[in-house]
């Protein structure tokens, strides 16, 4: 069975947490794009663990994780996740395994994303300064280095120092300085050594686990309007985060896809300094309370994420857009105690009625969100069946479920494994 797992909104939805509850039954969970921009983070028996790269499946000692070749590597991040696992005593030796075709993120990318992103004033991206969007732009335009190049020294040297060539005339000239062609040489000699063990040929892997009918996961970093052709652009990240990417990502046939669960928030972040588009944005005390209640600070940044209400003219472009087959739904707990709750069901600009493809970004910044409001519903303590749930957040659920025109098999009230309802799921 291949399942995606596929982030509602823009990103920070709870992926990782419902990745390693799924991770029990899965026999593999596979990242298949994105970078080290992307955060997650897991509370379980074994600690709180802030994951960037690695898959979340990985406290399940049973799974094989896997690194496919649509992610973009950052090596330094990957052994720093790589000791802090080992540290809490997960094995990996065996059961983690990263694409030999895998971009590979060097420093100048990092300079660069900052660089470009400055470039743009107002208009900025704010992106995490992960070097994400370089490394794509590199691979597009047949710039990049791939973890097996590593392998090759006179190979790596050579396309290290064609790159630099380039690349150092840019930053000498913005950031006044360049980048050694030795220090980088070295220094990615000695993150190969230590990721040899983990390099093998994923697709393989892959295709032994489909054809053992094995259960796959695949891990979607980001939220599907951070996606680069139907996010809101330029205010997105670098990848297609759409599940048919999958294809591409990891070389596993999309059309063996038999379920993309979506998780989506009871309510909505988004990550940036305030550039990007988000019409049903709170802003004063109450958007500063749900923060501060949700813990919503970048896992990656630091940031404050900026808080709104559902959005479900988003939520049902994202469904027709991925397939979603079912929803999860996480944190309504955060909302417990509110006295209102409201969901965007529509949005006005210039007082006509307007969807999300009606209008671009810099319009979307305009829209005026349609609200509708629900009763708030009490704390949610240690519920354990979806039939105790308060009946006032069931009749929200049974509103989007209804709007959206697919269930909500999954809740989460809180963030731990256990704290999960399963409603209808498998
Ligand atoms: P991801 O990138 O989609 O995995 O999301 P993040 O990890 O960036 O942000 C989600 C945060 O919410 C993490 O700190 C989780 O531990 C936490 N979390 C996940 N589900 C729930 C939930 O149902 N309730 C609460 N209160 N926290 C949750």
């Amino acid at each position: 069975m291949i399942t995606v797992v596929v982030g509602t909104q823009f990103g920070d939805e709870g992926k990782g947490k419902i990745i390693d509850f799924l991770a029990e039954k899965a026999n593999f969970v596979v990242r298949f794009h994105g970078g080290a921009g992307a955060g997650h983070t897991v509370v379980n028996k074994h600690g709180t663990f802030k994951m960037h790269l690695i898959p979340c499946g990985i406290f399940n000692q049973k799974t094989t994780c896997i690194i496919s070749n649509g992610v973009m590597v950052d090596p330094l991040v990957l052994i720093e996740e790589i000791k802090i696992l080992q540290k809490a005593g997960i094995k990996l030796v065996n059961r983690f395994f990263i694409s030999s075709r895998a971009h590979v993120v060097f420093p100048y990318h990092k300079i660069l994303d900052g660089i470009f992103d400055e470039a743009k004033g107002e208009l900025k991206t704010a992106t995490t300064r992960r070097g994400n969007g370089p490394v794509h732009a590199d691979k597009v335009s047949y710039y990049g280095i791939l973890l097996q190049d590593l392998a090759d020294k006179k190979l790596f040297g050579q396309k290290l120092e064609n790159i630099l060539k380039v690349k150092n005339r840019i930053i000498e000239e913005f950031a006044g300085k360049t980048i050694s062609f030795s220090e980088v040489f070295n220094l990615y000699q000695e993150y190969f050594k230590k990721l040899k063990p983990y390099i093998a040929n994923t697709l393989e892997i892959l295709e032994n686990a489909t054809a053992s009918r094995k259960n796959l996961l695949f891990e979607g970093a980001h939220g599907i309007f951070l996606d680069n052709d139907w996010g809101t652009y330029p205010y997105v990240t670098a990848s297609s985060i759409l599940p048919s990417n999958i294809g591409a990502g990891s070389g596993i046939d999309p059309r063996k896809i038999d379920q993309v669960i979506g998780v989506v928030k009871a309510y909505a972040t988004r990550v940036d300094s305030g550039a990007g588009p988000f019409p049903t944005e709170i802003n004063g005390k109450l958007g500063d309370a749900v923060r501060l209640w949700g813990a919503e600070f970048g896992t990656t940044t630091g940031r404050p994420r900026r808080i709104g209400w559902l959005d479900l003219v988003q939520l049902s472009f994202a469904v027709k857009l991925c397939g979603i087959s079912f929803l999860t739904l996480t944190k309504a707990d955060v909302l417990s105690g509110l006295k209102t709750i409201s969901v965007c069901v529509g949005y006005k600009l210039n007082g006509k009625n307007v969807d999300y493809l009606d209008v671009n970004s810099e319009e979307l910044k305009k829209v005026t969100p349609v609200y509708k409001n629900f009763e708030g519903w009490g704390e949610m303590g240690d519920i354990k069946t979806y039939a105790k749930l308060p009946k006032e957040f069931k009749k929200y659920i049974e509103f989007i479920e209804t709007f959206v025109k697919v269930p909500v098999k999954i809740v989460s009230i809180g963030p731990d494994r256990n704290q999960t309802i399963v409603n209808n799921y498998l």
